[in-house]
């Protein structure tokens, strides 16, 4: 995209991956971004994330999986400097119990990944199906919030630790307000479509499994994935529709050990390093419009991606640069 010359004033509202992306987009293209985000970055949701890139309980599937696509090709740049970015490219195997994998609307992905093929029978793990083959990012996700931040202040921009009670507070004395507060969405807007979705990990010493494997039949609340990490091998997982707490369940984290060690019979004994809970911000749909705030603030609203953000993150941020440039030519959006 072209730069921009008479920028304007913007407040993010959130911390996490989307606010962040939408935020670098915005500085680097020129304007005045300040985020706003009631908690440290190590407190996200995205801070949890297992961090692989790939669509997975997000809607629509169509446009994720264009906003994937463009992800994956900026986190492929970035794993060139992994110990900077947090983004490394690594081979793995996603795989399901059920369903045959060639009609589950990714057909876009499957094209867009270089090197995607069908994993062969030696290939799965018991009880699979089918699968894939792929090499995609695998992102460290406290590292590359870090190296998210760094940039942003690189492009002129600032970060405020504060919670904010409406998205006219948010907007006070700025042109215009980017709203990427995730499941905080729910009470900002507010959104009672924005549910959580909990997801609860197990970090182990890693014995030196080196490939990513992903096994999620669709909807499922258990899934078995292993993803290596720079900071240990994350073990998953789990996904329970309107669980609030983010208190680590015991008896879960037994269960995913015990899933892990049926594919990796070692995982049993090995140490567990920690245990981690997050809420998926999700929505039947991302919502990614523009629209104007009852006082006529113009807001681009950027929220509700599931299990998935870290996935669509640059893709979603395109786009809001793309509105953020027709607020600014006068092309939108109309009072609501
Ligand atoms: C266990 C687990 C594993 C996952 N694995 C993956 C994966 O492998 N790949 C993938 O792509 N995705 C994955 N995800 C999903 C991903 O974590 C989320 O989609 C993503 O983090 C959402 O990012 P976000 O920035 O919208 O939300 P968040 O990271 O939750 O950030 C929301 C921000 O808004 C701020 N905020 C909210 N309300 C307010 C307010 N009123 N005032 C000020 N600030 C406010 C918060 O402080 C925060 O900064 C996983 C999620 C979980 C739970």
């Amino acid at each position: 995209m072209t730069s921009n010359t008479g920028g304007l004033d913007i407040r993010v509202v959130g911390g996490g991956v989307i606010g962040l992306t939408s935020a670098i987009a915005l500085a680097e293209d020129g304007h005045r971004v300040r985020v706003l985000s009631r908690d440290a970055a190590d407190g996200t949701t995205s801070a949890v994330a297992g961090g692989l890139c790939w669509p997975y309980r997000i809607q629509p599937y169509e446009r994720a999986v264009e906003w994937s696509v463009r992800s994956f090709q900026v986190l492929t740049a970035l794993a060139e400097r992994p110990a900077e970015t947090g983004a490394r490219m690594v081979t793995g195997t996603m795989t399901a119990t059920t369903g045959g994998g060639a009609d589950d609307g990714l057909a876009a992905w499957y094209d867009a990944v270089p090197g995607l093929r069908r994993a062969r029978a030696e290939e799965l793990p018991e009880g699979c199906a089918w699968g894939w083959r792929a090499r995609t990012p695998l992102v460290d996700m406290p590292t590359h919030l870090r190296y998210l931040e760094q940039r942003l202040a690189a492009a002129g921009g600032t970060l405020e630790r504060r919670g904010v009670s409406s998205l006219e507070e948010a907007g006070e004395a700025a042109d215009m307000v980017v709203n990427c507060s995730g499941l905080g969405a729910r009470d900002l807007v507010p959104d009672p479509e924005v549910h959580p979705v909990q997801g609860q990990l197990v970090v182990v010493e890693n014995p030196g499994i080196e490939e990513w494997s992903v096994s999620a039949d669709a909807g499922a609340t258990d899934t078995t994935y292993l993803l290596p990490q720079p900071f240990g091998l994350v073990l998953g997982g789990t996904a329970r529709e309107n669980a609030w707490s983010r208190e680590p369940d015991p008896a879960v984290a037994a269960a995913i050990v015990a899933r892990a060690a049926q594919r990796f019979p070692q995982l049993a004994r090995a140490r567990v390093l920690a245990h981690k809970v997050g809420l998926r911000p999700a929505r039947p749909a991302v919502r990614l419009t523009a629209e104007r705030l009852p006082g006529g603030m113009p807001c681009v609203h950027n929220y509700g991606h599931g299990g998935a953000g870290v996935t669509v993150a640059w893709g979603c941020a395109d786009e809001v640069l793309r509105m953020v440039r027709e607020v600014q030519e006068g092309r939108g959006p109309v009072r609501g």
